[in-house]
Parts: C-alpha cells; structure tokens; sequence
C-alpha cells in the first residue's frame, strides 16, 4: 500500500496565496478554501486573523514561523491523519516563497498527505510580470545576504547569468544593495525597481544601475516600502567584459587599482586603459 493511499481518508493541506498589499487581490478559491479549512497556519497569526476578519471568517489559528517551522510541522500532520484539512498561508503571497512552509510541505507530501496549491498573488510573478525584460527565463535569487562581503560574492557567482534575474529587499538594504549591483554587474546594466505593488504608492523605476543608485539617493521616499528588483542578463557580448570583471574582482581584493588593471592586462590581452577604467568604477 503507497503512503497515498494509506491516508485517504486524511485532510488535505492547502498552500493558499494572499494578497502582497491590495486586499481585492485575494481570490475567491482562496475565500471559499479558508471559510471551509479546520485550522489555519499562519505565520503570524494577528496579521491573517486582520485578513480573515476583512473576509468576514473565523477560524482556529496556529502560528508557523520561521523559528518555530520544524517542531510545528508534526502537529499539523497529526490534524491531517485526524482527516482534518488545513491551509497554510504567509503574510503576504504565496507561502514558501522567500517565506515559510518547506518543511511542512515536504513532510506532508513525504507522508503521504494531499498537499494542494490555491494560487494567487506573489511579487515575483507580479513583479516580472510588468518589468519589461525578458520572463520567458528567468532565475529567483530572493533575498541576498545581508552582509556585504556573502552578498558580493553571491552577486559575483550571478554576474555572468544570461537569464533576468529577480531579487527581494527590504527597504533598509535597498540602497546598499543597488550600489554593490552596480559595482558587481556593471554601472550601464539595466534595472528595473518596483516599489509597493499593487498598494497606493505603487511605483516601477527602470534606469540602468548607476543611474537607479542616483534616484534612490535622490528622495527618501524612493527607499520605503517593500521592493523587488529586476535585473537584465548578461548579454552575450559582454560576457568578455564579465570575464574581465570577475578577475579584477579578485585582484582588487589584493592590489590597488592600478597594480590589478596591470595585471588584469597582462593575463586577458585586453587594454590597460579600459580595465584601468573598469578597475576604478568598481572600486566605487
Ligand atoms: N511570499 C511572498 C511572495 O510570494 O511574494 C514574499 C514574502 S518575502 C518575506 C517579502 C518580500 O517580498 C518583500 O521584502 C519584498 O521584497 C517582496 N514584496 C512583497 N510584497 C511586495 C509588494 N507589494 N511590492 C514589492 N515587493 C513586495
């Protein structure tokens, strides 16, 4: 007998997707699965106890965190073989993306339980959606370290990625963040920010890096809010450039910038002059 069947008589446990700031944007199988649900995990329990009171529901809470994710996963699968049905939902979007929910997801599936999507809104999707680069490719990096040297080198590891690519941030690291792009990528590649989705001060900035650095220091409230960052892919032409990038990357860590444009030069063949330039801009 399959762990599938063994629990046919179980509850189901929904992935229910919620709004990511206007409250119109929840869907009506999302209502009906949560009017219908034996218990719901939340994230935080007061903020959807705030959703399920706009909705006019009431329903039994529990909290499942980040902290708290791996412990609470068993209790929720002994509501499931109870044949009790549970949804989960996150405070914003769809659950397990940049947010909790893996390991619950995981453990119901691997015992056995129907584990099922009520899709909605994400700021991924909504945010790709209307950037303007490229969606049929693209990579989720979600958020990047907040420390600056993992954050470099993980923005290092992505700067030859031909495929757009999409970053969370938080306003506090909003600024840090565009100008260590800027750095990494290269000051001419093109971003597109997206502030506030689908709330009232909704806006969408496209410029390349260095100028989106300067619009961002231009007005304070150009930094606030909740922001996704769309980033073009390497183009095929400049992964030369890249090349030149990444091993002056680590040559800077070692030499000032007239030693690595020197040694850059001697190793790839390509001017002093250009890589001196490249060198400088980096360093910032
Ligand atoms: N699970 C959510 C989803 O599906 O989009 C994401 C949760 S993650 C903890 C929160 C991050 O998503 C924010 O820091 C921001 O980067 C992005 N985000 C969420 N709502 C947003 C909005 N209305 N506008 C722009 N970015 C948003």
């Amino acid at each position: 007998m399959s762990a599938e069947e063994s629990n046919e008589n179980a509850g189901t446990l929904y992935v229910v997707a919620t709004p990511i700031g206007n409250l119109a944007d929840i869907g009506a199988r999302a209502i009906e699965i949560l009017g219908a649900v034996d218990l719901i995990a939340a994230e935080d329990t007061r903020h959807t106890a705030g959703l399920l009171s706009h909705l006019g529901l009431k329903k039994p809470l529990l909290s499942l965190h980040t902290y708290n994710e791996s412990s609470r996963s068993g209790r929720i699968l002994a509501v499931l073989a109870e044949g009790r049905s549970v949804a989960l939902v996150s405070d914003a979007g769809t659950p397990l993306i940049s947010d909790p929910g893996y390991p619950l997801v995981r453990a119901a599936r691997e015992a056995g339980f129907r584990v099922s999507p009520v899709p909605g809104p994400s700021a991924l999707v909504a945010a790709l959606s209307v950037s303007g680069l490229p969606c049929d490719r693209f990579v989720f990096e979600g958020f990047l370290p907040a420390k600056a040297g993992p954050r470099r080198a993980r923005l290092e590891a992505l700067v030859a990625e031909p495929r757009t690519l999409v970053f969370y941030e938080s306003p506090h690291r909003i600024e840090a963040t565009i100008e260590a792009m800027a750095q990494v990528m290269g000051a001419g590649r093109e971003a597109v920010l997206l502030r506030e989705l689908t709330k009232t001060f909704e806006q969408i900035q496209a410029a390349p890096l260095a100028a989106m650095r300067q619009w961002l220091v231009a007005d304070p409230d150009h930094r606030r809010g909740e922001f996704v960052i769309v980033l073009a892919g390497a183009e095929m032409e400049t992964l030369g450039q890249v090349q030149q990038r990444e091993l002056l990357a680590v040559l800077l860590d070692y030499l000032s910038v007239k030693e690595a444009a020197a040694a850059a030069a001697r190793l790839t063949g390509a001017p002093k002059r250009t890589l001196y330039q490249l060198a400088v801009e980096m360093k910032g």
